[in-house]
């Protein structure tokens, strides 16, 4: 039994039950086979075979409701082995179920649990056991549902974008819903565009928030569906944004790796993250962002690129960004800063670490690495010289990630860029 292996997502916090209000959809709930059928003298099943469902589930013990979990693997462990989401069914209301997680890179002590696919909420912190000689996080939890959903995180499926987000934009005559592309596997990108046609539109800048390039990355999708949200409103600071500015929204990059309920990043030949570089893109998704992107950039719009990931440091919300001096321009070096004074993001250290939040955002200065070339540095050097380009780490798996939490997050973003826009901190 060790300490020394718990992620950095390991919280002493010990909340027993946080309720997340996650609007969901009976068209997720399996209806007709489950991945592994109950045999006649079977007392529990359980399946990932639904939309997001994934990892290895296996049942260990039917008489005392153990179920072992392994994440879904793109090859190489660490992080590439996340994601998890599955379903049980045949226990008794009212009965202890043990689940074994097994312990890897993102591993939280409390996992995300519904009995409806709506509301998620959090178990009891778990403890750490070997078990065989490989550790596992140890969860117990009572059962109160027929059926009940355990999740790496908060799910964030196209199901949300095309039930939520789609249903919401058609009252909007200013907002588009775009068929962006199709997957390599032949499913729909969707995307959406906001921009104001009316006589009070003054457009003057371009910006594009895309989130879930990893698909294990489920709080990126909740934090862009809310500022979505946002922005749609009807607030003095959202309706200024978008009176003078063009909004393109991409809630989940790699449909596919969503839909099938992997991990996504580090999956091979390269992840939705990397490659930027090369002439011609693996992925679908990127050859026609860096062909809108160059577009946008080429009209004079490309001002604000905002690339969102998870799941952060347990602390709070931060940016990833290359050092200042390693930016294309001089513009682009003041207008971030310009950018993170209107949002008060100040620079990550070990004791701000320390503490937690949904809206006090930070930020990282990093070094580039030969070979890791990603969407922030790919709009840095081919869009604009004035860009302000950023990778956002969300602050996924902690106690206050709750849809609530995402939100609070999402508009204190909203209000920033807004001030930012409104107030000419922008250079040109
Ligand atoms: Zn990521």
């Amino acid at each position: 039994m060790s300490s020394t292996k718990v992620s950095r997502r390991n919280f002493i916090v010990k909340t027993g039950f946080i309720s997340a209000s996650v609007t969901l959809f009976p068209s997720l709930i399996p209806v007709k086979s489950f991945g592994i059928s109950p045999s006649f003298n079977q007392k529990i099943f359980v399946s990932t075979n639904f939309v997001n469902g994934g990892g290895k589930v296996t049942i260990q013990d039917e008489e005392l409701n153990i179920i072992r979990i392994s994440a879904h693997d793109e090859g190489e462990g660490g992080w590439s082995k996340i994601w998890w989401h599955f379903m049980v069914a045949g226990i008794n209301l009212k009965d202890e179920i043990i689940l074994e997680l097994e312990l890897g890179a993102g591993a939280n002590n409390q996992l995300f649990f519904s009995y409806d696919q709506k509301n998620w909420g959090l178990t009891n912190a778990g403890e750490i056991k070997s078990i065989d000689d490989k550790d596992f996080i140890v969860v117990k939890h009572i059962i109160r549902g027929e059926k009940t959903w355990f999740s790496y995180d908060l799910p964030y499926t196209p199901e949300h974008i095309n039930a939520i987000l789609a249903e919401k934009v058609k009252t909007y005559p200013d907002i588009k819903t775009l068929d962006f592309c199709k997957t390599k596997k032949g499913r729909q990108v969707s995307a959406f565009l906001l921009k104001n046609t009316g006589p009070d539109s003054d457009f003057k800048y371009g910006i594009w928030l895309q989130a879930r390039a990893h698909a294990f990355e489920s709080g990126s999708s909740w934090v862009l569906h809310e500022l979505m949200c946002w922005l749609m409103s009807n607030g003095t600071e959202a309706k200024a944004l978008r009176s003078i500015s063009q909004i393109f929204i991409l809630p989940i990059v790699d449909v596919d790796s969503v839909v099938e309920g992997r991990t996504g990043k580090n999956q091979k030949p390269h992840d939705h993250n990397r490659g930027w570089d090369k002439e011609s893109s693996f992925w679908p998704e990127m050859t026609e962002s860096k062909l809108q992107l160059a577009q946008w950039a080429k009209n004079g719009k490309m001002d604000l690129f905002i690339d969102f990931h998870g799941p952060g440091n347990s602390s709070h919300p931060y940016f990833i960004v290359p050092l200042a001096k390693d930016l294309s321009s001089a513009k682009q070096r003041q207008n971030r800063l310009n950018f993170f004074q209107s949002l008060d993001a100040r620079p990550i250290n070990e004791m701000n670490k320390l503490t937690q939040s949904m809206t006090q955002f930070y930020f990282s200065e990093r070094v580039e690495i030969k070979g890791k070339e990603n969407a922030v540095k790919w709009v840095n050097e081919n869009t604009t010289d004035n860009v302000v380009s950023l990778t956002l780490e969300v602050n996924m798996g902690t106690p206050l990630s709750t849809q609530s939490g995402y939100r609070a997050e999402a508009i204190a973003l909203g209000e920033a860029i807004s001030k930012y826009f409104i107030n000419k901190h922008h250079q040109k």
